[in-house]
């Protein structure tokens, strides 16, 4: 079972494959010769315990790694109450030397878990990456397919302002496949309205 794993300099962390969207784009979709993110042992035959992935970091040389990043084969924010406690571990045995520490979510962590957790992340995450993917609700829906409907886009829209007031960087994403450059153009917009940075990712084909 693939617990935390190496990946351009940076050490990812893999908590759960569950997710409440089902994205035409997913990787767990396909399977690309040679990527990380298509591996088998990326699919956990259980989730691990949190002492499992305390165990899995500190096999590591921890404070090598150019970044931690909260990942995985779904989203990541189903286990958020672990990944808090894992960084609050790891901050005690570490301190500054610790490297920043990211999440990867669509979020909708508030959706998921019922509760407004964003004030949690303070002083605990340094950045949070979150999937855009579309500029209406319903291209949203038609793409992501969230099991929570057309609200999820403005609950992941949300959750981004409200993240600007307590982490360091708020990033939306989006991948750049069947995306016009009008497109492209109104996602821009919509980071800057939220107070947010917009990177572009490149589609990886399964
Ligand atoms: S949110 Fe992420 S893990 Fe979930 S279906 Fe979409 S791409 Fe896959």
């Amino acid at each position: 079972m693939t617990i935390t794993y190496e990946y351009e300099d940076a050490l990812y962390v893999n908590l759960t494959n569950k997710c409440n969207c089902n994205c035409e784009f997913c990787l767990r979709h396909g399977r690309k010769e040679g990527s990380i993110y298509t591996e088998d042992s990326l699919w956990l035959e259980r989730e691990p315990t949190r002492k499992e992935a305390l165990d899995s970091f500190l096999s590591r040389d921890v404070c090598s790694y150019r970044e931690i990043v909260f990942c995985g084969y779904g989203e990541p924010t189903y286990r958020l109450d672990d990944i808090l406690w894992l960084v609050d571990q790891l901050k005690e045995r570490f301190g500054r030397r610790l490297p920043p520490v990211r999440i990867n979510t669509n979020g909708h962590a508030n959706l998921i878990l019922g509760r407004d957790v964003v004030p949690e992340l303070k002083g605990r995450i340094d950045t949070l990456s979150i999937s855009l993917n579309a500029v209406t609700a319903a291209e949203y829906t038609a793409l992501c397919h969230p099991a929570q409907g057309e609200a999820a886009y403005q609950a992941m829209l949300d959750f981004a302002r409200e993240a600007t007031r307590y982490v360091p960087h708020v990033v939306l994403t989006i991948v750049d496949k069947d995306k016009s450059s009008e497109e492209i153009e109104t996602c821009r917009q919509i980071a800057a309205e939220l107070g947010v940075k917009l990177r572009i990712r490149s589609f990886i084909d399964s």
